[in-house]
C-alpha cells in the first residue's frame, strides 16, 4: 500500500536558525505540499546542555512570517502529540532496552578518565580512537563484565550508557534520493550512545524512534547527516522496522559565495547579508546578529531565493511563488553539489518583488519606518512617491533615505551643477518658468514638460542645459525619477517654493 508521504523538519533548538535550515525546512514543505502530504515540525531538545532559551519561538516566528504552514507539530499539535522530544522522554528507554535485549547493544559504565584513556592509548598506537568491536573489549560494559555484576551497578544506580552494537565487519548500503547509493564499512563506525542514565535518549535513537512513530516516509536533512545515516539504517533493521524505513535525500551545503567553505554568521558579517531569517539576540552575550525581515528582505523574495540554493525547476524561468514552487519542485531536481550563496541574486530578488508590491503595502510598510525618523507624509503623497521610487530601489526601506527629497527641500546642491552648470541664464529661465508654473490649472507632468519646453524655445534656450539645474533646484541631486513626474508629485506650492529657494541661493558660475 502507498504510504501517505509525511516529512518533518527537526530542528534542535541550540540558537537561532540558520538559512541553511530554513531551506532544509522549505524543501521538506514543498516536497509535502507537492505530493499532498504533512508537513511536522518537532524539536528534538533532547541534548539539554545545548538548550538556548528563545530558539524554539525564533522558529515558529520564521515559520509564520515565511508563510510555512505546519500540519502537525509543535504549537499545532496532532495525533502524534506531544512534538518536542522532552516531553516524550517517557517513550525512549524500551526502544534501547528492546535493543539490549536483542544483542543489538549494550550497558557500558566506563568513567571519562576511562574514555580518555582507551583514546590516548589508541591514538599513540596510530589506530583511530573508536569505541567499537575491538576496543570495546577492554571497556567496562555488558558484554566485559559478568551478569551479576551489570545487574549489581544497574540497581546501585551507576552512571551508565546504552551503546549500539556494530558488527565488526559489515556492509551498511542505502539508497539516498539525491546521491544515489550510499555504502559504508561499519568498520569505519563507532558504537554510538543511544542512551544516558540521566533518562535521555541521544539524538540517534530518539531521531528514528520518532520517525517511525510518527510514520515519517522521507527524511529530507542537511548533508552535514549523511555520516549518521548508517546508524540510523542500522537501528531501523535492529528495532524491526525496515519495512518502513523512511527514504534518505541529503540536501547539499550552503557554501560561501567564493565556494569554498559552508556559508557561516561570519561570511554573513563581512559582506553584508543576513545569515539568519529573523534578527536575534543572544541571550548569553546580548549580541545581535541581523535577519533578512529587519533588513526588509520581503517572504516571498527569501523563499524564491532559497528555493533556488540547491534546486532548478525544469527551465530557466526564475520567477516562484510559493504555491507555484508547490507544482514545480522535486527531489530529483536538487543538485548533489554545495550551492553557493549569491548575495547579487538575493538583492535581484528582493527587486523583482518589491515591484509586484503594491505601493499601499509598500506605504502601510513605511509609515512606521518615517515617524521613526520624524518624517511626516500623508498616505496618498507616500503612495505616489513609492510608485516614482520603487523601481530604482531593492528594499522599500530605501525608499526613505534615496527620495529623501521627497519628505524634505533640499538645504545643498550637487556641486558638480552649481559649479559647472548654473550659467547666467539658468535662474533667468527657472524665474520665469516657475511664474509660468503659478498659472498652470493642472500641475501634471505632460503640461509641465510641455511649458518647460515651449518656454525653451521662446526663450531661445538649450533644454539640455536646463534639465540638471532644474532636478538639482528642486531635489539638491542629480539621479531620481523622470523630472516632471518628480515635479508632479512634489506638487505645485512646493516646486514653487523650491525654484525660489534655488534662484536666491545658488551662485551662478562663471
Ligand atoms: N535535530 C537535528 C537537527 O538539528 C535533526 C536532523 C534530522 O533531520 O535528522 O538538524
Amino acid at each position: 500500500m502507498e504510504r501517505r508521504v509525511r516529512v518533518r523538519f527537526a530542528p534542535s533548538p541550540t540558537g537561532p536558525l540558520h538559512i541553511g535550515g530554513v531551506r532544509t525546512a522549505l524543501y521538506n514543505y514543498l516536497f509535502a505540499r507537492k505530493n499532498d502530504g504533512d508537513f511536522l515540525l518537532r524539536i528534538e531538545d533532547t541534548d539539554q546542555n545545548r538548550f538556548v532559551p528563545g530558539a524554539e519561538e525564533y522558529i515558529i516566528e520564521t515559520f509564520k512570517w515565511l508563510g510555512l504552514k505546519i500540519d502537525e507539530g509543535v504549537t499545532v499539535g496532532g495525533p502524534h502529540a506531544p512534538y518536542r522530544q522532552s516531553e516524550r522522554q517517557h517513550i525512549y528507554r524500551q526502544y534501547a532496552e528492546q535493543l539490549v535485549a536483542d544483542d543489538k547493544a549494550y550497558y557500558a559504565f566506563d568513567t571519562t578518565e576511562e574514555l580518555d584513556a582507551m583514546r590516548e592509548k589508541l591514538e599513540a598506537s596510530k589506530l583511530p580512537a573508536k569505541y567499537d568491536a575491538a576496543s570495546r573489549m577492554s571497556m567496562k560494559n555488558s558484554l566485559t563484565l559478568s551478569e551479576d555484576e551489570v545487574k549489581e551497578r544497574l540497581a546501585g544506580n551507576q552512571p551508565y550508557v546504552i551503546r549500539i552494537k556494530l558488527p565488526r565487519k559489515e556492509e551498511v548500503r542505502f539508497h539516498d534520493v539525491i546521491r544515489g547509493w550510499v555504502v559504508v564499512q561499519t568498520s569505519q563506525m563507532d558504537d554510538k550512545v543511544l542512551f544516558k542514565s540521566d533518562g535521555m535518549p541521544t539524538y540517534h535513537l530518539a531521531n528514528i524512534v520518532d520517525d517511525y512513530l510518527m510514520k515519517i516516509t522521507h527524511v529530507i536533512r542537511g548533508e552535514e547527516w549523511l555520516p549518521s545515516a548508517p546508524l540510523h539504517v542500522l537501528l531501523y533493521k535492529y528495532l524491526g522496522w525496515e519495512d518502513v524505513m523512511p527514504q534518505f535525500a541529503h540536501l547539499p551545503l550552503l557554501l560561501k559565495p567564493e565556494g569554498n567553505g559552508k556559508l557561516s554568521k561570519r561570511d554573513g558579517d563581512k559582506l553584508g547579508f543576513p545569515v539568519f531569517p529573523l534578527e536575534w539576540k543572544d541571550p548569553s552575550t546580548g549580541e545581535i546578529s541581523s535577519g533578512y525581515r529587519e533588513s526588509g528582505y520581503l517572504p516571498e523574495a527569501v523563499i524564491n531565493m532559497l528555493s533556488f540554493l540547491g534546486w532548478h525547476p525544469k527551465d530557466n524561468r526564475e520567477l516562484f511563488g510559493l504555491n507555484e514552487l508547490f507544482e514545480e519542485f522535486t527531489l530529483e531536481r536538487v543538485s548533489k553539489n554545495g550551492a553557493k550563496f549569491d548575495l547579487n541574486k538575493a538583492l535581484w530578488f528582493n527587486h523583482q518583488y518589491l515591484q509586484m508590491q503594491s505601493n499601499e503595502d509598500i506605504a502601510q510598510y513605511l509609515i512606521p519606518l518615517l515617524s521613526h525618523n520624524k518624517i511626516e507624509a500623508e498616505t496618498n503623497y507616500l503612495i505616489k512617491v513609492i510608485g516614482l521610487m520603487k523601481s530604482k530601489v531593492n528594499f522599500a526601506n530605501e525608499i526613505p533615505e534615496k527620495g529623501k527629497y521627497f519628505f524634505i527641500a533640499p538645504n545643498s546642491y550637487d556641486q558638480s551643477v552649481v559649479q559647472k552648470k548654473w550659467k547666467d541664464f539658468v535662474p533667468v529661465f527657472i524665474e520665469a518658468y516657475l511664474n509660468k508654473l503659478k498659472n498652470l490649472t493642472e500641475f501634471k507632468n505632460e503640461e509641465l514638460e510641455e511649458t518647460f519646453k515651449s518656454l525653451c524655445s521662446e526663450m531661445n534656450l538649450n533644454a539640455g542645459h536646463l534639465m540638471q539645474p532644474l532636478r538639482v533646484a528642486v531635489s539638491g541631486e542629480l539621479g531620481g525619477p523622470p523630472i516632471f513626474e518628480l515635479l508632479e508629485v512634489l506638487g505645485k506650492d512646493e516646486v514653487i517654493d523650491r525654484l525660489q529657494k534655488a534662484v536666491k541661493n545658488i551662485p551662478v558660475c562663471t
